[in-house]
């Protein structure tokens, strides 16, 4: 992609009214748009970090044989009543609307109810299970506070699976892969190090529930964590018994702000009681389905990438989810020197390498280096007289390589340049 044609550009001011660094940065490099406090539009380059994300967790919602769906956002009242969460005060932050007719609706908060009901006209026996589906999908949700930038929004998009199981053993075996699919996908996105599993509670039919609890100064969440082993509890569980249970020493904690990227839950039979979603057993008895839920907002793993690794200068993308490998900048008014940036931008989208390339005129060096380290793509690449003096020499070189992360860079020639970057997909 050519930055000339881009219509986004970068700003050197964020909104006055943007507190969270992570809608600042996001802003700044034109990858969000803020429509109002917790609502923002993906424009391009956003949208590429998304699409990104959201592979890898298909991918490996894909391994734990996941089956990909999207369910609506207009919900029934009917569907939610029978699991009593249709009411205000039992979920606070429904937005709710009205059919012509005054039948009552309400828009996405989350979709176990609406998914239970479409399992209904699929699952009758213990053949038909377990199951597995997930989506990605919008969700609404009137949160009293809007502060974090895309990490906490109005409107945002989760990726929700759900499990069906025969029983509670099924169920538990499902639990455990999509801990490490979890762990996988917080591996591939660049948090991996960052980010631990946290005990919370559970509900009618288990002691816990996990999250996974990123560590940043931003986060709205407080953890203890053990660094030695690995895992944290939230304040839900912070006790004495889950200590004992856990075999964790108090005084070894640590308290950690950190920000839910993502959870586990086990449903049981709630929602399948409730909504009357039952299978016949081997012997023709007639059970309950044993369900789970399992949530992550790419919009706000990407909000915690940028949190968590951002730097003075701006953002710093893993690779894994950059919306562009390499971005290739080109200085000057030289002719020749504008040839040959031309040819090696050519010569990378031939070989298949996504490349943003700043060939904005009338641009100093000085902005479009500032407006690289904001957009933080991991490869800086530059032409210029410079990087080209040893090249008429016949002495190769031509291209200045530098990371996004490191203070300086080398030379480099074009098939040095391919040779590293496909290798390293
Ligand atoms: P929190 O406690 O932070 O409000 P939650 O417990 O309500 O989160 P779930 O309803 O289980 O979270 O949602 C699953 C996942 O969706 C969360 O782990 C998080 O990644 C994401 N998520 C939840 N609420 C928001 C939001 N308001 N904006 C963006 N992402 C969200
Ligand atoms: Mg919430």
């Amino acid at each position: 992609m050519r930055q000339s044609q881009l219509f986004t550009k970068t700003k050197k001011e964020a909104p006055s009214d943007e507190v969270s660094k992570n809608a600042e940065l996001l802003i700044r490099g034109g990858f969000i748009h803020k429509e109002m406090a917790g609502v923002y539009s993906y424009l391009p380059l956003g949208l590429r970090v998304i699409k990104n994300i959201e592979n890898i967790i298909r991918e490996e919602m894909n391994a734990i044989d996941g089956q990909e769906i999207t369910m609506t956002a207009l919900q029934e009242k009917e569907t939610w009543e029978p699991t009593d969460q249709w009411s205000d005060e039992k979920i606070d932050v429904w937005f709710k609307t009205k059919l012509k007719n005054e039948t009552e609706l309400g828009l996405a908060v989350t979709h176990e109810a609406p998914v239970t009901k479409i399992m209904k006209s699929f699952i009758q026996s213990y053949r038909d299970l377990p199951k597995f589906v997930y989506q990605f999908q919008t969700k609404f949700r009137n949160e009293a506070r809007a502060k974090s930038g895309i990490m906490r929004c109005r409107e945002f998009e989760m990726k929700d699976l759900y499990s069906f199981c025969k029983d509670e053993q099924e169920h538990n075996e499902f639990y455990e892969k999509s801990k490490v699919a979890y762990q996988n996908i917080f591996k591939r996105t660049g948090i991996g190090h960052i980010t631990y599993l946290t005990f919370a509670s559970g509900g009618m039919f288990s002691k816990y529930s996990h999250e996974f609890q990123t560590i940043t100064g931003a986060g709205e969440d407080t953890i203890y964590l053990d660094e030695v082993k690995g895992i944290a509890i939230n304040k839900e569980v912070n006790n004495v018994e889950t200590l004992s249970l856990l075999g964790l020493d108090k005084d070894k904690l640590v308290e950690k702000r950190a920000v839910e990227v993502g959870n586990i839950f086990t449903l049981g039979t709630r929602f399948s009681d409730a909504l009357n979603l039952k299978y016949q057993t081997e012997t023709g008895e007639l059970k309950s389905v044993f369900m789970g839920s399992y949530g992550i907002g790419p919009g706000r793993l990407m909000g915690t990438v940028v949190e968590a690794l951002a730097d003075d200068k701006g953002i710093i993308w893993p690779e894994s989810i950059a919306p562009f490998k390499v971005h290739l900048l080109v200085l000057g008014d030289d002719e020749a020197v504008s040839t040959e940036a031309n040819k090696i931008y050519e010569s990378l989208v031939k070989n298949n390498i996504e490349v943003l390339f700043d060939d904005r005129k009338e641009v100093s060096a000085g902005e479009k280096f500032a407006d690289a380290d904001l957009l933080g793509i991991p490869y800086r690449t530059v032409v210029s007289t410079r990087s080209m003096k040893d090249l008429s020499a016949g002495a190769g070189g031509g291209i200045e390589l530098k990371k996004r992360t490191e203070e300086k860079g080398k030379i480099v020639s074009l098939d040095e340049l391919i040779n590293l970057l496909v290798t390293r997909t």
